[in-house]
């Protein structure tokens, strides 16, 4: 994967502050509430709101079983 574990480890989202989740080409919001989608071109997340789209509560349900819980909450 492009993105390193340890780059991974301290992105979060800008909205609420949680780990987010890495999920093909975008990085997901671990909170439920929030389940915010970032995108990542040419290996860069863009971790800005603005450019973030909140996924569907079964869409995120799905990336989340598959993942590990981020840590923290
Ligand atoms: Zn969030």
């Amino acid at each position: 994967m492009a993105i390193p574990q340890d780059l991974l480890d301290i992105l979060a989202c800008p909205d609420c502050k949680t780990a987010v989740v890495l999920e093909g080409e975008r990085l997901v919001c671990g909170k439920a509430e929030c389940r915010r989608a970032y995108p990542i071109r040419e290996d860069i997340p863009i971790m800005m709101i603005e450019e973030s789209r909140p996924l569907e509560r079964s869409e995120w349900d799905k990336v989340m079983a598959t993942r590990p819980t981020p840590a923290g909450t």
